[in-house]
């Protein structure tokens, strides 16, 4: 008997050993691709950086709201538009990226107007919880009081709840097609004017000039901003029968980035050419979304076409399969590789090797930059320096907090509510007070 225990003894130990790597395994992928946002200054001190993946929140936030929301409107096929999705993953990425400069539970709550219907809100706290949610309404009124009446003016106001604040500090952003366009014409002169053939494309289908533009006005600060989502799908649409689970399925990359200047006179120049590299990354990548604005889209433009094509081979691969998103993205901002591994690797996020990511990501700064890719922004890699933020789709609701808005109703209002259920916006919970609760409620609102 015992040389049969033995064998059925060592299969179990080799199922439990499996099923231990088994665990093993998905932690470490667990842990490779959590949403995080990272920080830093320049080793000079003129410039602060962030950088977040928020991946993860992106998809949560799409799966809740099912954000097809009026998708039809943006799609003339038969398939929805991911515009919305995109977007929305966008202003998540953007207000957790401002949230990361803020401290503790201070936070920001964006929102942020598009394509005339489309009303994307987005709160993220600095210790590192976000939710958002969507909505769509057709005629074309103003949203929480910030102008963005016509379809070529996008907005995004952003409300800063601080400590030491008695009140959120608001700043409002908005931006024409027009002021964009003369913008990229003036800023960026033949030859790079080309980049103004592509602006109608950049304005409509990303954030980026929107989150730039932002920075420019209400911060005043010329700041580098790139927020860039991308989906499988590269058509633009999604066929109809797609429920939103499979249109979450499809976000494969949801990162951005921030350069702040500090001392702004040292890195303008630098700051500059390198905003024209996010503009030109964003439009070469930017979904056609809408069949309507494709003229002069990136199929017909050679070099748009190339940028797509590199961005796909390095930035994009290496996210979906080494989830080195932070390392890449800094290394392509600034030039400085030994310090973004560095950076990333304190900060315990996936890493690849310097050489390695050099090598993926220098042909793209060449391609993207040109001569101006000798110019780098040495990174502070010190821990004193550097700050890790695990980010998480996360709602504070509770039912509570609904029972104390119901407290300040009038008897009459109650009795009319009395067991309905509400659902929360943020993240679609639904919260019911039970009976006794609406009777308490009730017997002790004023009539
Ligand atoms: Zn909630």
């Amino acid at each position: 008997m015992s040389p049969c225990f033995d064998v059925e003894k060592k299969s179990g130990e080799k199922v439990i050993s499996t099923h231990a790597m088994t665990i093993a395994a998905a932690k470490v992928l667990q842990y490779k691709s959590r949403d995080v946002a990272v920080k830093t200054v320049s080793r000079c001190g003129n410039v602060r950086i962030s950088v977040a993946n928020t991946l993860n929140a992106s998809k949560a936030a799409i799966q809740r709201h099912s954000v097809p929301l009026g998708g039809e409107s943006l799609s003339e096929g038969n398939g929805q538009s991911i515009a919305p999705h995109l977007r929305m993953s966008e202003i998540i990425n953007f207000s957790t990226l401002l949230a990361s400069f803020l401290d503790q539970e201070e936070r920001v709550a964006m929102h942020h107007k598009f394509a005339g219907a489309h009303h994307l809100v987005s709160e993220s706290m600095a210790l590192g919880e976000c939710r958002g949610y969507a909505s769509f309404s057709n005629d074309g009124d103003d949203v929480e009081g910030h102008s963005s009446s016509s379809n070529k003016m996008e907005s995004i106001r952003v409300d800063r709840v601080l400590y030491r604040q008695a009140r959120p500090v608001t700043s409002v952003a908005s931006m024409s097609y027009d002021e964009f366009h003369e913008f990229l014409q003036a800023q960026y002169p033949a030859p790079q004017s080309q980049l103004a053939l592509h602006s109608k494309m950049l304005f409509e289908r990303s954030l980026t000039p929107h989150a730039w533009n932002f920075y420019r006005k209400s911060e005043g600060v010329a700041a580098t901003v790139l927020v860039h989502s991308a989906m499988t799908e590269e058509r633009g649409e999604v066929p109809s029968s797609s429920s939103s689970s499979s249109i979450h399925e499809q976000l494969v990359y949801n990162t951005g980035l921030i350069l702040q200047p500090i001392v702004s006179e040292q890195v303008t120049s630098t700051l500059a050419s390198l905003q024209r590299a996010c503009f030109v990354l964003a439009a070469a990548t930017a979904t056609p979304a809408d069949p309507r604005t494709q003229a002069g889209g990136c199929v017909e433009d050679a070099s748009l076409a190339a940028v797509a094509a590199a961005w796909r081979s390095t930035l994009l691969k290496r996210a979906q399969e080494d989830r080195t998103n932070i390392q890449d993205l800094l290394s392509f901002a600034t030039g400085d590789y030994e310090s973004a591994f560095a950076v990333a690797e304190g900060c315990r996020l996936p890493t690849s090797t310097i050489a390695s990511c050099a090598n993926n990501i220098e042909p793209l700064r060449k391609l993207l930059l040109g001569n101006d890719s000798t110019q780098t922004i040495e990174l502070d890699s010190s821990e004193g320096a550097m700050q890790r933020t695990p980010i998480d789709f996360f709602c504070r609701c509770s039912k509570e907090d609904f029972i104390r808005v119901l407290k300040s109703c009038s008897r009459e209002q109650l009795e009319g509510a009395k067991g309905q259920v509400v659902t929360c916006k943020y993240c679609k919970k639904d919260i019911s007070p039970g009976a006794e609760e609406w009777e308490q409620l009730i017997s002790s609102a004023q009539a």
